[in-house]
């Protein structure tokens, strides 16, 4: 008999064997036995022929019909089904066949069978890369949703929070204006001061959601002019001034070349920027520290560092402090504070100058040997900021250089 007869005439036996080796259940066994027989076929017509590849239709169906709950078990992988096949086929072989016929008909079974494990196992790979990248697309589409309720929530809170604010500004500055001067009860100064220190800090915190509800949804527009970074520079070091001192701090600027240079930018937006920097260095530098302003000039570039001898970000957060609410601790025993060591703040601080350089097209990254805070190994922000000659755009350029139209309209 030729191999294809030897395989017709063991057919009801083989899937007697193979389907009972397979699967225990009965149910499970039914439905099993149907491709099996297809499997069965497959394997005649491969073996007949000489060409494996007639079982790859059988083996993609196969493939296609598993469940996410098999694709996880590692005993259910297909490339284990076939050589559980193999195995029982060999079996039945041996134990129904005449032992020539038997090894025969294993040789030419044997080419197949590898051509099935080979296949089966490529398609293997496939699935779970399909199923792998499935489950991140799954996990990538949620982030997204909680990046988008973060930030609606932001926008909301700001606004909620922006006219019950204004309101207490109001009558808080009302009431300062109609107690008298001369005499002034000093409970009542120092209540009306504590009013006003208090709604200070809460707008600060509001423009800050503001802000960053901006830089979320694009909607940061600077209003660039020429300005000099050493005068921006000047301007925060003379803000922090008193607290360096009563934080016994050694604050250093070096005026460095290119700094003097003038150059177009958002003045407004830059110094937030600096002053971010420079109080968080303070804020996380204990007394008696060191703070330094420094830098230098890139082609087209200029580079500016705000170094501390603090107690330094570990680099897995390098780049999540600049994520919204990157701040990093325990939340239960976060002490807020502008300026005192370690008093943390919401964490939008960093977002946003980050939101403010890269509107500049700037970049901001920050290099730390980690955290420690009895060593205090220090941190140091770079900010890579173009160097612009001239106007970025023609509104900026006919506001800073009207000449240019006046020489047009006089060319008429
Ligand atoms: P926060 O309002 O908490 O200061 P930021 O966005 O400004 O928020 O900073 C995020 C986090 O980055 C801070 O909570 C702090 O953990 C860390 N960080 C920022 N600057 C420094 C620094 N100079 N030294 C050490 N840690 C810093």
């Amino acid at each position: 008999m030729t191999p294809g007869e030897l395989l017709h005439s063991i057919r009801p036996q083989w899937l007697e064997r193979v389907s009972g080796h397979l699967a225990r259940a009965d149910r499970v066994r039914e439905t099993f036995r149907q491709q099996l027989t297809v499997f069965y076929e497959a394997l005649i017509r491969a073996v007949e022929t000489g060409n494996p590849a007639l079982l790859t239709p059988v083996l993609e169906s196969w493939g296609e019909a598993r469940t996410q709950t098999e694709l996880e078990n590692p005993h259910s992988s297909l490339p284990l089904v076939v050589n559980q096949i193999l195995v029982a086929t060999f079996q039945l072989l041996r134990d129904e066949l005449a032992d020539s016929d038997a090894l025969s008909l294993m040789a030419v079974i044997l080419p197949v069978y590898s051509y099935a494990l080979e296949q089966t196992s490529v398609l293997e790979t496939q699935l779970h890369v399909r199923h792998v990248s499935q489950e991140l697309d799954h996990a990538r589409s949620l982030l997204e949703r909680l990046e988008k309720s973060k930030s609606d929530f932001i926008a909301v809170a700001a606004h909620e929070l922006k006219t019950p604010l204004t309101l207490i500004e109001g009558y808080a500055s009302m009431m300062s204006e109609s107690v008298p001067e001369d005499p002034l009860d000093p409970m009542e100064d120092m209540y009306l001061k504590g009013i006003h220190s208090g709604t200070r800090r809460l707008r600060e915190i509001v423009d800050d959601m503001i802000d960053v509800s901006m830089i979320d949804n694009n909607l940061l527009s600077l209003n660039f002019q020429p300005l000099w970074l050493n005068r921006l520079l000047e301007t925060v070091q003379r803000e922090v001034a008193a607290t360096v001192a009563e934080r016994k701090l050694n604050l250093k600027f070096r005026a460095f070349a290119g700094v003097d240079e003038m150059t177009y930018g958002d003045g407004e937006r830059l110094l937030q920027a600096f002053r971010n920097l420079i109080t968080n260095a303070i804020k996380y530098t204990p007394d008696g520290g060191s703070v330094t302003i420094d830098g230098r000039m890139l082609p087209g570039f200029i580079e500016i560092t705000f170094s501390d001898t603090g107690i330094g970000i570990d680099p897995e957060f390098h780049a999540a402090i600049f994520e919204k609410f990157g701040r990093l601790g325990d939340v239960l025993t976060h002490s807020s504070g502008k300026t005192k060591f370690k008093g943390g703040g919401p964490g939008l601080g960093l977002p946003i100058t980050k939101g403010i350089i890269e509107a500049h097209g700037g970049t901001i990254w920050v290099e730390s040997p980690g955290y420690d805070e009895k060593r205090y190994p220090g941190s140091t922000f770079h900010i890579l900021l173009p160097l612009r000659k001239g106007p970025p755009d023609d509104k900026t350029d006919k506001l800073f250089n009207p000449t240019v139209d006046a020489k047009k309209v006089a060319r008429f």
